[in-house]
């Protein structure tokens, strides 16, 4: 299936490894050049290289905390410089939590709420008159399944992408008589090194069988009873970000083996 993706320009927050990765690769294998953020720059830097060697395309890599305001700078400023703006934008960067809305402080709701909203607020801001030089564009969320139906543990996390999700519908209804259509990507489980780390730390004390645990998870929570793998979930990106998917604006898309228990 052609795309017409060739020549464009992707920002991607977090674009060094897991889902974010998956996408870049995705996109470059399209021939699309990227801007990749994220914080660890010796990463990021590897992962920019590896890219360029693999698809032949230009890879800018930003070194940045995309929770700052600064970073919003920093990005749209490379974009600018490099490429004269970009085409499309992916707010990917996000984390976990764990706490009890009781006992969390006000400081890591600022932090949640600057990482998952205001980067992409910010980031919209700064690239969409961009997007509006270049005839349009496609921004896209990924939020979580958490944002329809939360895990216990991370009610912060949950909280924080269910206003993701909510300023991607808005933000739609905002641009897209200016050709940029907006969407939003809600995973489940996703097979990402860090799901690994934390299995192999918690089964440390217990013979080790990580791979056992993930299962578990897996059996538990999805009836596919597996973790998709990034591709897996970086294919949707890439399509909605086509041509193909011309008429898709300010919804949510699942991939998430059946995880929703609603329709
Ligand atoms: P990973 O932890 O594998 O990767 C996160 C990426 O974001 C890395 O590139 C990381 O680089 C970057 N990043 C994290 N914090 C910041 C920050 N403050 N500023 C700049 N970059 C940052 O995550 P996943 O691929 O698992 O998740 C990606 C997104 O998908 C997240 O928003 C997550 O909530 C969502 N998601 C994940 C699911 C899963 O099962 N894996 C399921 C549903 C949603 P660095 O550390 O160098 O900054």
């Amino acid at each position: 299936m052609e795309l017409g993706l060739k020549g464009k320009v992707a920002v991607i927050t977090g674009g060094s490894v897991g889902i974010g990765l998956a996408i870049a690769e995705g996109f470059a294998a399209e021939g699309v050049n990227l801007v990749l953020a994220a914080r660890d720059e010796a990463r990021l830097d590897r992962v920019a290289e590896t890219i360029r060697e693999t698809h032949g395309v230009r890879v800018v890599p930003v070194a940045c905390d995309v929770s700052l305001a600064e970073a919003a700078t920093q990005i749209v400023g490379a974009a600018e410089a490099e490429f004269g703006g970009a085409d499309i934008l992916i707010n990917n960067a996000g984390t976990g939590s764990n706490e009890t809305i009781m006992e969390a402080p006000d400081s890591k709701w600022d932090f949640y709420w600057n990482l998952h909203v205001m980067a992409a607020v910010r980031l919209a801001r700064g690239l969409v008159p961009g997007m509006k030089r270049r005839g349009g564009g496609v921004i896209l969320h990924n939020a979580s399944i958490c944002a329809s139906q939360p895990l216990g543990y991370e009610p912060i996390y949950n909280v924080t992408k269910a206003a993701l999700v909510m300023f991607s519908k808005n933000l739609a209804n905002e641009v897209v008589r200016d050709n940029i259509r907006v969407n939003t990507v809600n995973p489940g489980l996703v097979l990402t090194p860090d799901w690994i780390k934390t299995a192999k730390e918690l089964t440390a004390d217990s013979g080790g069988d990580w791979e056992a645990h993930l299962q578990s998870v897996a059996d538990e929570y999805a009836p596919i009873r597996r973790f998709a793998s990034a591709a897996e979930i970086a294919n949707l990106f890439v399509f909605l970000c086509s041509d193909r998917a011309s008429y898709c604006v300010g919804s949510t898309f699942f991939a998430d083996g059946g995880m929703l228990r609603t329709i």
